[in-house]
């Protein structure tokens, strides 16, 4: 047993160049609540322990991104990333790396916890909503879907959202789920 918070996490990439501007480590949580159909990723809905990480850990292994691959910064999506309850720590500990932070959560801007909007650099807040389906902008899913900045670390990045600024790619992920457990993963859209 550990004191330390956990995390629930689904899968790691180290180094992508499809989940937010410039190459950064996107971290996907197990878990989410709000169900919205035609959800992109409908098998991290389901509230089941996954990977369970130590914040040592999960830190640790930024850090690693961080030192072998150059990266900007570290990216949650899921899943629902402010389902885990000690993610501001995570937060605070990838800022001291001097890393920035984005944050794509199914939640509205006013149920973002103070302590996230602290310590993190943006957020792409909302559910997906299937009629407002959103083609003309990239990652954001719906129209309904805000951009919210809490630092400027990404103002002048902010066209990498829109579909139109650059080529995307689709990545494949290999990795294990579990023990004896296959898995390809796919981000970017
Ligand atoms: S908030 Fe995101 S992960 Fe959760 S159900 Fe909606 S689209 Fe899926």
């Amino acid at each position: 047993m550990t004191d330390e918070p956990l995390f629930n996490v689904a899968h790691i990439k180290l180094r992508t160049a499809v989940e937010g501007p410039f190459e950064r480590c996107c971290i996907w949580f197990q878990g989410c609540i709000l169900k919205c159909p035609g959800c992109i990723n409908p098998d991290l809905q389901e509230l089941r322990p996954r990977h369970i990480c130590t914040l040592s850990r999960l830190t640790g292994i930024i850090a690693d991104a961080r030192d072998r691959f150059r990266i900007e910064g570290v990216t949650f999506s899921g899943g629902e990333p402010l389902l885990q309850q000690d993610l501001w720590l995570l937060c605070r500990n990838i800022r001291t790396m001097g890393l920035g932070i984005i944050i794509f959560t199914g939640f509205l801007p006013e149920k973002i916890p103070r302590k996230i909007r602290e310590n993190s650099d943006l957020a792409l807040a909302g559910p997906y909503i299937a009629s407002r389906h959103d083609d003309s902008r990239f990652l954001l899913g719906s129209e309904n879907k805000t951009i919210i900045e809490y630092s400027a670390r990404y103002h002048e990045k902010l066209s990498y959202f829109e579909m139109a600024s650059h080529d995307i790619m689709e990545e494949a992920c290999l990795g294990k789920a579990g023990p004896g457990e296959a898995e390809i993963f796919f981000n970017g859209n």
